[in-house]
């Protein structure tokens, strides 16, 4: 019998949230992003659940080449560029485009001979201070690209620090698309510029911002990259994290649960002991009072998060029993609330997703 611990992975919903990508910015051709194994959703999967998206983009180049294996032939995109001159003939081999962020790149690029051209795209630090030419140092950088003989095509790309906001008060979209303007002036090529926020606030922005090509992430994942709600974005849940109770204690006034006796009960209290720790990739900073769904009923977690269980306050649910289904995040409870209350991101929950947790697939809104 396995142990009760399970994440569903909804294809479904995952052709829903790139249907909802593509209607926030019909005129561009979308990249869906598959880094982190589609975080944390499965490669192969991802495949699947994306096969209409125009290209997949990610930073694994092992993971490239693992797609062009299983069968996929539109582009692909490495987001973070190649490591070592090794990388680039692999580049050329399977036809993977790459980002170029810096100088050494480009002469590793114009020291090796490629037997196929490959496409390119450059990235201009506009604020973000991660990768990238800054504006003044651009267009010197494209148009030593440019005289390489097997680059094909050479797209401009940057990256927003703060696209779930329209109005940050230290860097506003706008003010990373003036440098971005500034620097890639009277440079041909195609564009490449929004996340998931830049994509879901595109109506917002259409007067300043246009995309050739769009990076989505988090947003195909049903995560929201910040602002508002997942839900108030018509995004769907791609990853269901199920478990069971397991055991039950009934405790008291005083009794206390867990390492470190950190909760402690001021009365009559049910207590549920749940399949799914922090070695499953449920957080340990989750603290008291994070949601955890049984039985239908949304109640919290008590006291510390384990390696291989938790404990969940079972006392309104007076029918909960040994069996009893339990909802970690996903399907009826927005996997960003329960990040919120792990101080944590959406992102950083799917992507932790343990190799022991046992993946299916499930439409959303059945049991898997
Ligand atoms: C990860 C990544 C994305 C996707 O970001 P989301 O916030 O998940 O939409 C887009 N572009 C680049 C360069 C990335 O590294």
């Amino acid at each position: 019998m396995p142990r009760p611990l399970f994440a569903t992975i909804h294809l479904d919903s995952m052709q829903h949230n790139l249907a909802q990508a593509r209607s926030c910015a019909p005129l561009a051709k979308i990249w869906a992003v598959v880094k982190a194994d589609a975080y944390g959703h499965g490669l192969e999967r991802a495949l699947r659940g994306f096969a209409s998206a125009d290209g997949l983009a990610l930073v694994e180049l092992e993971s490239a080449i693992r797609l062009r294996q299983l069968g996929w032939t539109k582009p692909i995109l490495l987001l973070e560029g190649f490591f070592e001159a090794a990388d680039v003939p692999m580049l050329a081999e399977h036809d993977i485009a790459t980002a170029v962020h810096s100088i050494e790149q480009v002469k590793l690029l114009e020291y090796t001979q490629l037997y196929r051209p490959i496409d390119v795209y450059l990235k201009m630090n506009t604020g973000m201070n991660r990768l990238g030419f800054p504006p003044a140092e651009y267009a010197a950088a494209w148009q030593r690209l440019r005289a390489i003989r097997d680059v094909r095509s050479i797209t401009h790309m940057t990256h927003f620090a703060n696209a779930d906001e329209l109005e940050h008060p230290r860097l506003t979209i706008a003010e990373q698309v003036r440098r971005f303007q500034l620097g890639a002036a009277g440079l041909a090529g195609e564009r490449s510029l929004s996340n998931s926020g830049g994509v879901l606030h595109q109506a917002e922005l259409a007067g300043q911002l246009s995309n050739d090509w769009v990076r989505p992430g988090i947003m195909l994942y049903g995560g929201t990259p910040g602002g508002r709600s997942a839900q108030d974005f018509g995004l769907r849940p791609t990853m269901t994290l199920r478990s069971e109770v397991i055991g039950i204690q009934h405790i008291g006034p005083g009794d206390t649960v867990g390492y470190g006796s950190r909760f402690e009960a001021d009365g009559p209290m049910t207590i549920g002991v749940v399949a799914c720790g922090y070695a499953d990739g449920y957080p340990r900073s989750a603290p008291h009072g994070t949601p955890v769904i049984v039985d239908g009923v949304r109640t919290t977690l008590v006291g510390r998060v384990s390696m291989d269980m938790m404990t969940v306050d079972l006392t309104p649910i007076p029918n909960a029993r040994i069996g009893s289904k339990v909802t970690l995040w996903g399907d009826g409870l927005p996997i960003d609330d329960v990040a919120q209350a792990a101080g944590t991101i959406g992102y950083e929950l799917m992507c932790a997703l343990a190799p022991r947790v046992r993946v299916t697939e499930g439409r959303l809104g059945t049991d898997g």
